[in-house]
């Protein structure tokens, strides 16, 4: 379903996780992010995007290499992909592809094309990296913590800023690479915000905000958390578990990327 749309922006909400996809149109190109899940959502982006502008260079962003993130890949063949340089390091490329088969394997889901780890064409290593397209600019950051290979963007001079696995308002964060990096990248994404004013964040999953209270309040709500179990672990307060299920609802499911954080944690502070 469409989440939220403006003539230059299209944000797509998938029925799975609330996982995002976002198309931006500007009079340079086309920009598609993370396009997912299911083949018909993936086709409704297609559609869309031929209806709109069928002749424009369309470019493939991927904001990190999680499976569920990567499994539109193919069904963009001519797009030109951008991704950052850590994406295309990756050595277990082959355990998250087989992610996205035993994904499609469990609900039967057959796809008209291939499952492939992407191959960019624009690497991104940089700090405040510019890709220029005509009048659009495409500012990038590296985004480590959530996995090592996370991407910021912000498209100027719409001044959206897409950010991946993080700022989000109904997942706490997961934690898969390392917790100070996440809070580097934490202070990195406040730093965007005042700095560059970005008129609308888009999160990988829930709701995108144009209200710059509710960007510090994602913020401050994923420093706390990281902060809290941190010194939970250390011997302090035990983690307010109870308030978390009261703030994010789906405990079943998130109740294992909490135990994770644990786990990574315990394993950072030398506890296990
Ligand atoms: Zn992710």
């Amino acid at each position: 379903m469409i989440q939220y749309k403006t003539p230059k922006l299209c944000v797509y909400e998938s029925a799975l996780f609330r996982t995002t996809s976002t198309v931006i149109y500007t009079d340079d190109m086309i920009l598609v992010v993370d396009p997912n899940w299911l083949p018909h959502e993936i086709d409704q982006i297609i559609d869309d995007m031929e209806d709109a502008h069928p002749h424009r260079p369309l470019y493939l962003l991927f904001t990190h290499s999680d499976y569920d993130h990567i499994i539109g890949y193919h069904a963009f063949p001519e797009a030109k992909v951008i991704a950052s340089r850590a994406f295309t390091q990756r050595t277990d490329t082959e355990s998250i592809l087989q992610q996205i088969k035993d994904f499609d394997d469990e609900y039967y889901i057959s796809r008209p094309y291939p499952i492939n780890y992407p191959q960019a064409d624009h690497v991104i290593g940089g700090e405040e990296e510019v890709l220029q397209i005509g009048d659009t600019r495409l500012i990038f950051w590296q985004a480590p913590g959530h996995t090592n290979d996370g991407l910021f963007v912000l498209v100027e001079p719409l001044g959206v800023f897409i950010a991946g696995d993080y700022l989000s308002n109904i997942e706490f964060p997961y934690i898969y690479f390392n917790s100070s990096a996440y809070e580097d990248t934490l202070d990195k994404a406040e730093m965007i915000m005042h700095h560059y004013k970005p008129l609308l964040l888009v999160p990988g999953h829930g709701d995108v905000t144009s209200d710059i209270g509710e960007m510090e309040l994602r913020i401050y709500e994923s420093r706390q958390y990281i902060k809290e179990l941190r010194a939970s672990l250390q011997g302090g307060p035990p983690y307010p578990t109870k308030q978390l299920w009261l703030r994010y609802q789906f405990p079943r499911s998130m109740g294992r990327y909490h135990k994770d954080n644990i786990t990574l944690l315990k394993k950072e502070l030398g506890l296990d």
